[in-house]
C-alpha cells in the first residue's frame, strides 16, 4: 500500500531523515519507533505532504506522492492524527469531526460520525462541547475520530498515546486494533515501544534520522537491543 524509498528530509542544513526505506502492506499495523528526534514526526508529515522530501520516493497504491499537495492526498485515503493531537479548542466535539470530512462530498459522512461515536461513546455525550473542555486522553479520542471522518485507507497515527494515564493508554491502543480489524491500516509512530510493537505485525528502530533495526512487532519485543534501549531492561 505504501512504500517509502530512501527518503531524506531536511530542515536547512539539518538531515533530520537521513534515507529511509520501509513498507506498510494493506491490513497491517506498522510501527515507527525511536527516541526523540529519530526523525519519526518528520517522516509521517512528509508523508502527508507537509514536508518535501530532499530525496527519495513515497508510493501510496503505485502513485508518487511527492508532488502532491497535502489536501489532495487526505481524499487519496490517507489521514494524520498529529502529534500534540491539534484540536480546535473552541469548535464544539461535533464541529471538529465534520473537520475531518472536510474533503468529501459523498452521502456517507452522517453514517461515519455515527461510526465516531460508536468508537468513542464519550464524543457523543460531549457532542456539544467545546473540545478545548476535554482531558488529553479525549483529545486524543477524537483527533482520531477525526482523523477517521476522512474515511481512510491508511490511517496515521503519531505519539497517541502521549502523555496519557496507563488505563487511557490501553484504551487508545485498544482502539487502534479495533480500527484494525475494522479494515484500517495503520502506521503508528510511539515513543511507548512496548505498546507499540504488541499490536504491530511489523516495527522499524528510527535512531537520529536512520533505520537501524527492523523486524516483526515480536522479533523487535524480544530482541535484546530494543528491549536494553526501549523497554528499559538492563
Ligand atoms: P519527537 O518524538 O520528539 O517528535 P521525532 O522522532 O518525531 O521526535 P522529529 O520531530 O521528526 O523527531 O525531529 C527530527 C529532527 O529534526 C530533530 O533533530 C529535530 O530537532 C529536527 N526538527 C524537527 N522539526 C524541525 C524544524 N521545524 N526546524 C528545524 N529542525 C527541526
Amino acid at each position: 500500500m505504501l512504500e517509502v524509498k530512501d527518503l531524506e528530509v531536511a530542515y536547512g542544513k539539518i538531515k533530520a531523515v537521513k534515507g529511509i526505506s520501509f513498507t506498510v502492506e494493506e491490513g497491517e499495523v506498522v510501527t515507527l519507533i525511536g527516541t526523540n528526534g529519530a526523525g519519526k514526526t518528520t517522516t509521517l508529515r512528509t508523508i502527508s505532504g507537509l514536508l518535501r522530501p530532499t530525496k527519495g520516493s513515497i508510493t501510496f497504491q503505485g502513485r508518487d506522492l511527492t508532488t502532491v499537495a497535502p489536501h489532495e492526498i487526505v481524499p487519496l485515503g490517507i489521514a494524520h492524527s498529529p502529534e500534540g493531537r491539534r484540536i480546535f479548542p473552541r469548535l464544539t466535539v461535533e464541529e471538529n469531526l465534520n473537520l475531518g470530512a472536510f474533503s468529501r462530498k459523498d452521502k456517507g459522512i452522517a453514517a461515519d460520525l455515527e461510526a465516531a461515536y460508536e468508537l468513542f461513546p464519550i464524543l457523543r455525550e460531549r457532542r456539544s462541547q467545546p473540545a478545548g473542555t476535554f482531558s488529553g486522553g479525549e483529545q486524543q479520542m477524537l483527533a482520531m475520530g477525526r482523523a477517521m471522518m476522512s474515511r481512510p485507507k491508511l490511517l496515521m497515527l503519531d505519539e497517541p498515546s502521549m502523555g496519557l494515564s496507563p488505563l487511557m493508554m490501553k484504551r487508545i491502543m485498544t482502539t487502534v486494533s479495533t480500527l484494525q480489524q475494522q479494515g484500517t491500516t495503520i502506521l503508528l509512530v510511539e515513543q511507548n515501544a512496548q505498546a507499540a510493537l504488541k499490536r504491530a505485525s511489523k516495527g522499524y528502530v528510527l535512531e537520529v534520522g536512520k533505520i537501524v533495526l527492523s523486524g516483526s512487532g515480536k522479533e523487535l519485543l524480544e530482541s535484546e537491543d530494543v528491549r536494553k534501549a526501549y523497554l528499559g531492561e538492563d
